[in-house]
C-alpha cells in the first residue's frame, strides 16, 4: 500500500459514513475531542450555561486558566481579572467586579479591588488604585450584605425595592452613570471568613440572571479561586499563595509525568515549609491486577493479598517514595519501590492514612505505642523523629494518590491546627495538580488514539465486495455459500495443513486466506457458531490486509501463528481441553496477534515515543494488536462471533485479551514455571480422562497452557525444517537490522548486537543463545505434556545442530584472524 494523501482518508470516510460514523462514535467521541481542542473559549458568543458543556469542556476551560496563570503567575488579582473576564462571558453579563473583605480598628468593610471587567477590558484599566477605592461598610450597599451574610444574591431589578434588596445602594452608579438593571453577587468564603465578593452586573441575554447562572460563579470560584486564596486575604497576599501559584506554573512546565510535577510542586513549595523533612509516598493507582499477575493467586502458588487497602479498593502499594530533607544540608531522595521496613513506611503510619483518609498529628512520635517511629538517630547528623503530621492526598475523585508525611516543626513546638489547615491546603492541591494531569492524559490518550485511528484508516483496509469474491465466488444462500466455500478452499493433505512442518512458501498470500477460512471448518465452528460464510471470508481477508507489508511481522506470519495453533489443538490432541468455542476463539487470536505490526518492538516505541507507546504503559505492540482485532468485530460486518450470547462473546474477549497479550516475550518468564507444573502434574496421571479433568474443569490452567500455546506458535519458525528455518531466520534478522538502522539514524543510538546489521555474521550464535535460553524450553515442555507435539522439540533440535556448526565455523574464523593479528603484532615488535 503506498501513501496515502489526507484526501483519500477523508474520500474513504465520505464513500464509508457507517464506518466513520461508528468509528468515531465509539472510539473516540468526535464532538468532545473536537471541542477539547479546538474550542477556544474566545468563541464562546452571548454566553452558554455551564450546563451545556461538557465536563471535558469544564475541564478546558480550567486548564486554560491555570495555562494562563503559569504565562503571567504575578499577582492574584490578575488571575481573578481573567476569571472575571470568563465569568462575564459565560453569563453574558455586561461586566463584573471584585470587592475584597478586609477590617480596619476591628471594624469589617469592603473595597473595590477590580472594577468593570468585561470579556475584553484590559486588567491595568479595571484595577482599582488605593486612592480610588470605593469602601462600603457592611451594612450598606448589596457587596457589604453579601459578605456579612455570606450568601448569595440573585436581584432580578433593583429599582424594585423588597425585602431582598433594599440594601442596593445607587452610590456608585451615581459616581460612573453607569445603570444598574439586576445584579449577581457571591461571596468567596474560606472557613468562616469571606475574603471577597464578585458582583456580576446586567444580564445580556435575558432579563435577569438565572439559577443556572448562580452555579456557574460558584463552580468558577470553587475550581480555582479557593485554591489560591484559602485561609488568605485577598487584599494582603501572604508569601505562600504567590507561592502556591508558582508552582501551580511549575506543576505545569511539564505535563506528561505525574512524579516529576509532583516532585516540582513539592520542592518549590519547600522553603515555605516549617519543618525539618517530609517525605510523600505515591501510591499505586491500578485498581485491577493483570490477568498474569492473577495466576499464581489462582493455582493457588501465591498467597492472596491480605493487606490494607484504600477506600477506594485499592492494595496500598507505595511504588516511590520522594525524601525531602530540609535541616542541615538540604537535600532531596528517591526511592522507588521502597521496602516495606523503609523508615518511611516502617511507622505504619503513611498506610494507616492511605487506609483511612484521616489527618494525623501526633506528639512526640516515638512514644506513640501504635505506629513504630524510628527512635535512634537516622545518620550522623543525629536527626530524630519528634513530631509528625500525616495526611493524604486526595484528586477531585476523591481517590487517595498519596501520603505526606511532615516530620518536627523548625521551632521545636508540635504541629498545630494552623500546619494541619496549611499542610492540607497543600495536598489538596497537589491532588488538584494530579487531577490535572490526569484530565491532560486523558486528552492525550484521546489525541493519540485519533493519531492512532488516523493511521488504521489509512491501512483500514476492509475487504472490499470484489476481493470477497475472488473467494466466495457467489452470492446466494447460506447454506449454499457454505457449500461454494467449502469447494474453493484448498484441501488440508495438499498444503500440509495439519502438519508442524507446514511451510507457507509454496502457498501464496491469497491461497493462505482460504487455508485460514479452511481451518475454521475444519474445527467444525462455522457451522456450530452460525457464522455467515461471506461475514468469515470478509474478516479473514480483512484481517490479511490489516498486516503491513513489513519483513517479517506481516500476513505469512501471521497466518503461521494461526496454522500453528490450529495443529497444536488438532495434531497436538491439545483440542481436548478446551470447547469448541474456545478453539474458535484461540484459532482467530492466533491469526490476529500481530495485526498491524510496524517492523519496530516495544523498547522502540518506548525510545521514539510512538503515539502507541502514549496510549499503552506495557505490552504496547500486544495491545494494539487486542485493540485492532476488538475494533474488526465491532462492525457488524466482519463480526465473526455475531451469533455468539453475550457470555459466549465476553469469554472470546477474554480469550483473544490472554492470547494476543502472552505473546509479549517478556511476559514469557512469569508463566514458564507455571506451565511446568502443569506438565509435571499431568506427567503423573494415568488415565487421559483424569488429565482432561484436571485440567477442562480450571479455567486458570487452560489460559496458562493457551498463553505457552501463543508462545510456541509464535516462535513456530525455530522448529521448522532446515530450509524453512534458514530462510525465515534471516527474514526476521533483517526486520531487526531494520530497526538498528532507525535507531542509528533516528535515535542516533548505537544498537545492540542482535539490531546490529554489521554484526550479521554473529547470527548463528545468537540463534543458538535463543534456541538455549527461550525456545528449548517451551518445545521440550510441550512434547512431555503431550508426544505428539514431539516433531517440534525435533526440529528445534535439529535446528540447533545446524546452527551451533556456523557459529563454531564463524568462531574459529575469528579466532584464526585474532592469532594472526596477534602474531602480526608481535613481529612487529621484534622488528621495531
Ligand atoms: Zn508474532
Amino acid at each position: 500500500m503506498g501513501e496515502i494523501s489526507k484526501d483519500d482518508v477523508e474520500k474513504y470516510l465520505e464513500n464509508n459514513p457507517q464506518f466513520a460514523k461508528e468509528y468515531y462514535d465509539k472510539k473516540l467521541r468526535a464532538e468532545v475531542v473536537g471541542s477539547v481542542f479546538k474550542v477556544n473559549p474566545g468563541d464562546v458568543k452571548d454566553g452558554i450555561s455551564f450546563k451545556e458543556m461538557t465536563k471535558l469542556e469544564e475541564c478546558q476551560v480550567l486548564f486554560e486558566l491555570m495555562m494562563e496563570i503559569q504565562e503571567e503567575a504575578s499577582s492574584v488579582e490578575k488571575i481573578v481579572h481573567k476569571i472575571l473576564q470568563r465569568l462575564a462571558q459565560l453569563l453574558a453579563a455586561d461586566r463584573c467586579s471584585m470587592f475584597i473583605q478586609r477590617s480596619r480598628n476591628g471594624i469589617p468593610e469592603v473595597a473595590s479591588r477590580l472594577m468593570d471587567v468585561t470579556p475584553t477590558s484590559k486588567y491595568e484599566s479595571n484595577l482599582v488604585p488605593p486612592e480610588k477605592e470605593v469602601v462600603f461598610p457592611l451594612d450598606i450597599g448589596i457587596v457589604g450584605w453579601v459578605a456579612h451574610t455570606k450568601k448569595v444574591f440573585n436581584i432580578p431589578d433593583v429599582k424594585k425595592v423588597s425585602e431582598k434588596n433594599n440594601h442596593f445602594s445607587d452610590f456608585v452608579d451615581k459616581q460612573t452613570g453607569y445603570t444598574t438593571v439586576n445584579m449577581l453577587a457571591a461571596p468567596i468564603v474560606s472557613g468562616k471568613e469571606v475574603l471577597a465578593v464578585f458582583m456580576v452586573l446586567n444580564k445580556q441575554n435575558a432579563s435577569e440572571f438565572s439559577k443556572e447562572d448562580e452555579d456557574v460563579s460558584t463552580d468558577m470560584k470553587n475550581a480555582v479561586v479557593r485554591r489560591a486564596t484559602r485561609s488568605n486575604k485577598l487584599g494582603s497576599l501572604s508569601g505562600l499563595s504567590i507561592m502556591l501559584l508558582w508552582s501551580a506554573n511549575k506543576v505545569f512546565e511539564e505535563l506528561t509525568d505525574i512524579e516529576r510535577q509532583f516532585h516540582k510542586a513539592l520542592y518549590t513549595i519547600r522553603v515555605y515549609l516549617n519543618c525539618e523533612r517530609y517525605s510523600v509516598g505515591l501510591l499505586d493507582m491500578t485498581k485491577e491486577k493483570e490477568f498474569y499477575d492473577e495466576w499464581p493467586i489462582k493455582l493457588g502458588e501465591a498467597e492472596p493479598y491480605k493487606g490494607p487497602k484504600t477506600p477506594d479498593g485499592r492494595e496500598v502499594n507505595f511504588y516511590k517514595i520522594i525524601d525531602y530533607i530540609l535541616h542541615g544540608k538540604e537535600e532531596i531522595k528517591v526511592i522507588p519501590s521502597p521496602p516495606p521496613d523503609h523508615w518511611c513506611l516502617a511507622s505504619g503510619l503513611p498506610t494507616y492514612v492511605a487506609e483511612n483518609g484521616f489527618i494525623c498529628n501526633m506528639m512526640n512520635a516515638p512514644a506513640d505505642e501504635y505506629f513504630t517511629f524510628q527512635k535512634e538517630a537516622f545518620d550522623e547528623t543525629g536527626w530524630i523523629i519528634k513530631n509528625v503530621l500525616s495526611l493524604p492526598i486526595v484528586n477531585k475523585k476523591e481517590e487517595i494518590v498519596g501520603v505526606a508525611t511532615f516530620y518536627n516543626r523548625k521551632d521545636g513546638k508540635p504541629f498545630d491546627e494552623h500546619d494541619e489547615q496549611l499542610t492540607e491546603m497543600l495536598t489538596q492541591f497537589l491532588g488538584w495538580s494530579v487531577l490535572n494531569t490526569d484530565t491532560y492524559d486523558k486528552m492525550n490518550k484521546l489525541e493519540n488514539r485519533k493519531d492512532i485511528a488516523q493511521e488504521m484508516l489509512m491501512y483500514q483496509t476492509k475487504a472490499t465486495a470484489a476481493e470477497i469474491q475472488t473467494i466466495l465466488v457467489s452470492v446466494s444462500s447460506l447454506k449454499q455459500l457454505i457449500k461454494i466455500l467449502k469447494e474453493e478452499l484448498p484441501e488440508p493433505k495438499d498444503v500440509e495443513l495439519y502438519e508442524f512442518r507446514f511451510s507457507d512458501f509454496p502457498v501464496t498470500e491469497h491461497e493462505l486466506i482460504k487455508c485460514g477460512i479452511r481451518m475454521f471448518f475444519e474445527i467444525n465452528v462455522v457451522e456450530k457458531f452460525k457464522v455467515p460464510a461471506e461475514v468469515l471470508t470478509r474478516w479473514m481477508y480483512t484481517v490479511r490486509k490489516g498486516y503491513r507489508d513489513i519483513t517479517y511481522h506481516n500476513w505469512r506470519h501471521g497466518f503461521n501463528v494461526g496454522q500453528t495453533m490450529f495443529t497444536l489443538l488438532m495434531t497436538g490432541r491439545i483440542k481436548k481441553y478446551y470447547t469448541d468455542l474456545e478453539a474458535f476463539a484461540m484459532v482467530s487470536a492466533a491469526f490476529c496477534h500481530d495485526i498491524d505490526h510496524r517492523g519496530t518492538n516495544n523498547l522502540y516505541q518506548m525510545k521514539s515515543a510512538s503515539p502507541l507507546a502514549r496510549l499503552h504503559g506495557s505490552s504496547i505492540l500486544e495491545r494494539h494488536h487486542l485493540e485492532y482485532s476488538k475494533t474488526l468485530l465491532q462492525d457488524e460486518s466482519l463480526n465473526i462471533f455475531q451469533n455468539l450470547n453475550k457470555r459466549q462473546y465476553e469469554t472470546v474477549l477474554h480469550l483473544f485479551e490472554v492470547a494476543i497479550i502472552a505473546t509479549d516475550l517478556a511476559l514469557y518468564f512469569k508463566k514458564r514455571t507455571m506451565f511446568q507444573k502443569i506438565v509435571d502434574a499431568i506427567e503423573k496421571m494415568e488415565k487421559e480422562e483424569e488429565a482432561i479433568k484436571y485440567i477442562s474443569m480450571d479455567p486458570t490452567k487452560k489460559e496458562v497452557i493457551m498463553a505457552m500455546m501463543m508462545t510456541g506458535c509464535d516462535l513456530s519458525a525455530i522448529t521448522k525444517p532446515w530450509e524453512v528455518q534458514s530462510k525465515v531466520a534471516i527474514m526476521v534478522a533483517n526486520e531487526f537490522w531494520e530497526q538498528g538502522d532507525l535507531e542509528r539514524t533516528v535515535l542516533q543510538q548505537q544498537p545492540i548486537p542482535m539490531m546490529d546489521r554489521n554484526k550479521g555474521e554473529e547470527l548463528p550464535k545468537l540463534q543458538v543463545g535463543f534456541i538455549d535460553f527461550v525456545c528449548t524450553f517451551v518445545y521440550k515442555e510441550f512434547s512431555r505434556f503431550h508426544k505428539e507435539i514431539t516433531p517440534m522439540f525435533d526440529g528445534l533440535q535439529n535446528n540447533r545442530v545446524e546452527w551451533k556448526s556456523r557459529a563454531d565455523v564463524y568462531e574459529e574464523k575469528m579466532k584464526k584472524i585474532e592469532e594472526e593479528k596477534k602474531r602480526q603484532e608481535e613481529e612487529a615488535a621484534k622488528k621495531g
